[in-house]
């Protein structure tokens, strides 16, 4: 087993609350959550405030992937975007439940919390986010 797998369900449990956190004394939101505000630095220690996102978003921009990694193959072509959240961090995530053709740049967005990968050795399947537009 690779060492850097407990690391790797720290961090998708992470993603998977949408938990970030929030700068007490600038108001910036950072996702993943940092250990202080790049800012403010000094000022933020022990200022750094947990909060949950609500995983609503929309599309700053957008690019297709016609030729993916190897684990991907079977997908492509799809949209990945980087996606503004409500509380202000930008994600880059892949887009799904949307037609090519149809994707817009400030299209409103949701995240859900999907398969991402089947790792076809080990049967091991790793989650994360993707985002659908939102109804
Ligand atoms: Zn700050």
């Amino acid at each position: 087993m690779p060492k850097d797998v407990p690391r790797f369900w720290r961090e998708i449990q992470q993603r998977y609350n949408m938990k970030g956190n929030k700068c007490g004394s600038c108001d910036r939101v950072y996702f993943p959550p940092r250990e202080s505000c790049p800012y403010c630095r000094r000022e933020s220690m022990g200022k750094m405030e947990k909060i949950k996102l609500s995983g609503k978003g929309e599309i700053i921009t957008y690019t297709i992937i016609h030729v993916g990694p190897e684990e991907f193959e079977e997908q492509v072509p799809y949209p990945v975007a980087i996606i503004q959240l409500e509380e202000g961090p930008k994600i880059t995530a892949q887009i799904v439940d949307c037609k090519i053709d149809e994707l817009k740049i400030g299209m409103k967005v949701e995240s859900e919390f999907r398969k991402i990968q089947q790792d076809g050795s080990t049967g091991a399947i790793y989650y994360g986010y993707k985002f659908k537009p939102v109804e």
